[in-house]
């Protein structure tokens, strides 16, 4: 079974702190859908035909920048070219100013079953510091409305770590969203990417960030409070009450194979090695021009090696709950770690990074989990270069 992403590179306008694909300018979306389209026929007639889809995932840029009849088309494309009678999971991403009562029960009636709401916070000087269309009423009230309309399967996004942030807004944040019962929280804590308007207002010395401990302390203040009120940390950055984790994002973790389609989607396919993974070009005209050619628009193409994997698999499943299971790396991937690495597994325990292992799992303790990417370090086999 494989997962779909679809990438949607439509905003109204440019956060200031992103680097996804998107562009703000088209004001037509009639000749990307048909490339789109086109995208969904090339990749169905290769790997459809390996594997039905068990997810489908519409991210972006704002998929909820197109109407419903080209997302109904869309919908179309995939039920022609894929197998996707057993679908487990539609997620859509949707921005609360595009949430109208309308707009909600055209995606249900066209099979949209969970959304991901892109809230980030419910203040409006976060918001506008964001720069985000939207403001604190909305974001308020996008919970109830989709709620309204028979989505009970949801998720929102919310940022920690914002400059100049009062203190107690983001304690205030996870307040606002538990009295809300949200059924899934993703928490990002905001990083400077390169080349945004938010780099440029640190460049300039417009923008302090805020420090790697103040971060690390709002995340731990973050763990504790979702999971002192029944919220499954399952994954670094995603908190979901019973009954309620990503479907779609746990193939991500766990190098299941999945197709992205649309302007700087990424894809991974694993069927035998070396597995591939490779991304769109990112650029929608280019996009556009290719796919009226027929031709594939990649840019990018990566052939992974089982060490390569093994690497990426390490670093994927400690970030999981389910944790870094030594048998699955062995078995699967050819390494054994215990053997490799028994000095730094007892390092990282006497640090407090990670639990003793048990059932031959590696989990990380909630301060490994601030450190995640000091642990992941630590036990990559490519270390031993
Ligand atoms: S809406 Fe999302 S994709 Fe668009 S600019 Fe903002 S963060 Fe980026």
């Amino acid at each position: 079974m494989a997962g779909l992403y679809i990438h949607i590179p439509f905003c109204s306008q440019r956060c200031t702190y992103c680097d996804f694909y998107f562009v703000t300018t088209q004001k037509t979306h009639a000749g990307f859908v048909e490339a789109l389209c086109r995208e969904i026929e090339i990749r169905g007639a290769v790997y459809g035909k390996l594997e039905p889809i068990e997810t489908i995932y519409f991210g972006g840029g704002t998929p909820s920048q197109l109407a419903i009849p080209d997302l109904e088309r869309i919908i179309e494309a995939i039920n022609t070219h894929f197998d996707a009678s057993n679908v487990l999971e539609t997620t859509f991403e949707i921005n609360p100013e595009d949430a109208s009562s309308d707009y909600l029960r055209g995606l249900k009636n066209i099979g949209i079953d969970r959304l991901s709401i892109g809230i980030q916070s419910f203040f409006d000087d976060d918001l506008k510091f964001m720069n985000r269309v939207h403001d604190s009423v909305q974001a308020k009230r996008v919970i109830s409305d989709v709620r309204s309309e028979g989505f009970n399967n949801f998720s929102i996004d919310l940022i920690f770590g914002v400059p100049g942030q009062p203190s107690e807004y983001w304690s205030a944040n996870l307040d606002i969203a538990q009295s809300f019962e949200v059924p899934h929280i993703s928490t990002y804590n905001l990083t400077v990417e390169e080349s945004t308007p938010l780099a440029n207002q640190v460049e300039r010395g417009l923008v302090i960030p805020v420090d790697d401990e103040e971060s690390m302390n709002q995340f731990a203040f973050t763990m504790d409070y979702l999971t002192g009120r029944g919220y499954d940390h399952y994954e670094i950055s995603s908190f979901a009450r019973p009954g309620y984790k990503a479907v779609h994002n746990h193939r991500y973790w766990s190098h299941e194979n999945y197709i992205g389609c649309g302007p700087s989607a990424h894809s991974f396919w694993w069927n035998g090695l070396p597995a591939e993974r490779w991304s769109n070009v990112r650029n929608i005209k280019r996009y556009e021009a290719l796919l009226l050619q027929y031709v594939a628009p990649v840019e990018d193409k990566e052939h992974l090696s089982l060490d390569m994997l093994a690497d990426e698999h390490i670093m994927l499943k400690l970030r999981t709950q389910d944790g870094l299971s030594l048998n699955e790396l062995e078995e699967k991937y050819g390494v054994d770690l215990l053997t490799e690495r028994l000095q730094d597994l007892a390092d990282l325990e006497e640090g407090g990074l990670i639990y003793p292992i048990r059932n031959q799992l590696i989990r990380l303790t909630d301060l490994g989990k601030t450190l995640c990417d000091t642990v992941t370090a630590k036990l990559l086999p490519s270390e031993d270069a």
